[in-house]
C-alpha cells in the first residue's frame, strides 16, 4: 500500500463532496479554507490536486491527502510553512484510506466493515472504478449452467472451482457469451473483468471492458522471487492449476503480446525481492517479438526503480 495508491483511486471531487463543497462545471469552488465570498478555490482533475488562488487564504495547494489534513485540522500551513507535518500527515492518510473503504489492507474483504465513515452519513462510494464484484458473483455462478462453458474449461484443464464465471449476456451485456475472470487491484478488489470468448471466433477471443484495470490473478506478492509473466489470462489460469508451478512460482498474466501495461510495470517495479522473471509465451513470431520487447523495458524500469527504490510506507 503506498500513498500513490491512495492518490490514484481518492479523486479530489470526491472528497470536496464527502465535506459538502460543491464544484462548478468550471472546477471552481468556495474555499473552506478562507471567507470565500466568490470561488476562488480551483480544483484539478487531470493532476488530482487544488489550488486556492485567494491573496487572504493559507492553504495554498496541494493534494487530495494535504486537502484531508487541513480541513480535518491534522496540518496547518501558517506562513507557507506545513505544521504538525509528520504526524498530521499520516492521520490524513488514515482518514484518506478510511474514505476509500479500506480498514485493515492486510484483509481487503473487511475493508467496509472496518470502515470509520458512518454508514448514515457517507456520501456515495468514493473510488473512481466500479464495482464489478457483484456482477462476477452472479457470473460464478452461472458456471455450472452453460455446458459449452464447462466443456471449454474442461479441454483447458480448468477445474469449475476455479475463480470464474460465465455470461450468457442475461446478467451482464458486456462480455457476452465469454468465460469471466476477474481483474484486481493492489488490495484484492474486482476492479474489471476480462471474457473469453466460447463461440469459436479464433479472430475474436479476447475482451476487455472499456476501462480496463487490475491484474490477473492478483497483484503478486511482495515477496515473490520468480514471476512467470504469461500471454494470456487463459495461460495463466492453466499454469496454476499445476501444483508444482503454483507453489514455487508467482504467475502474473499479460495482456496478450502487446499487453504490457503500466500496471503491470507498476507492480513488477515494487518487488524488491525479485530474482527472476521467466516468459511464458506462444512460439510464434509475435511471441518471440514481445518476450524481446518486454524483457527490454523490464530491465530498463526495474534498474531504475531498484536504484531509487521508495518502498511502501
Ligand atoms: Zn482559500
Amino acid at each position: 500500500m503506498t500513498i500513490e495508491y491512495i492518490k490514484d483511486r481518492l479523486t479530489i471531487e470526491a472528497v470536496l463532496k464527502h465535506y459538502g463543497i460543491e464544484v462548478d462545471k468550471n472546477g471552481m469552488a468556495r474555499c473552506p479554507f478562507h471567507d470565500d465570498k466568490k470561488p476562488s478555490f480551483k480544483v484539478y482533475r487531470d493532476t488530482n490536486t487544488w489550488c486556492c488562488f485567494s491573496g487572504n487564504c493559507d492553504a495554498e495547494t496541494g493534494d487530495v491527502i494535504e486537502f484531508i489534513g487541513l480541513k480535518e485540522g491534522f496540518i496547518s500551513r501558517l506562513s507557507g510553512a506545513v505544521v504538525g507535518c509528520k504526524e498530521g500527515k499520516y492521520r490524513a492518510i488514515l482518514k484518506a484510506k478510511e474514505l476509500l473503504g479500506l480498514g485493515d489492507l492486510g484483509n481487503p474483504n473487511e475493508g467496509n466493515q472496518n470502515s470509520l465513515v458512518n454508514p448514515v452519513s457517507a456520501s456515495p462510494p468514493l473510488k473512481r472504478e466500479s464495482n464489478y464484484s457483484e456482477t462476477f458473483e452472479k457470473l460464478r455462478q452461472n458456471i455450472n449452467r452453460s455446458n459449452r462453458a464447462k466443456k471449454y474449461l474442461k479441454e483447458r484443464g480448468l477445474s469449475l472451482g476455479l475463480e470464474v464465471g460465465y455470461n450468457s449476456g442475461t446478467v451482464f451485456s458486456k462480455l457476452k457469451s465469454c468465460i469471466v475472470f476477474p481483474l484486481k487491484d493492489e488490495a484484492g478488489n474486482i476492479v474489471s473483468l476480462y471474457g473469453r470468448s466460447v463461440t469459436g471466433d479464433p479472430e475474436r477471443r479476447h475482451f476487455y471492458l472499456t476501462d480496463r484495470k487490475g491484474l490477473y490473478p492478483n497483484y503478486p506478492s511482495p515477496e515473490t522471487k520468480k514471476l512467470i509473466l504469461t500471454e494470456s489470462i487463459i495461460d495463466a489460469a492453466t499454469l496454476l492449476t499445476i501444483t508444482e508451478v503454483a507453489e514455487k512460482y508467482t504467475v502474473l498474466a499479460l495482456f496478450g503480446t502487446m499487453g504490457l501495461t503500466t500496471e503491470h510495470r507498476r507492480a513488477i517495479n515494487q518487488l524488491t525481492q525479485l530474482e527472476e522473471i521467466i516468459f511464458w509465451m506462444d512460439g510464434d513470431e509475435a511471441g518471440e517479438q514481445s518476450v524481446e520487447r518486454y524483457a527490454k523495458q523490464l530491465r530498463e524500469t526495474y534498474d531504475t526503480n531498484q536504484q531509487s527504490s521508495n518502498p511502501a510506507w
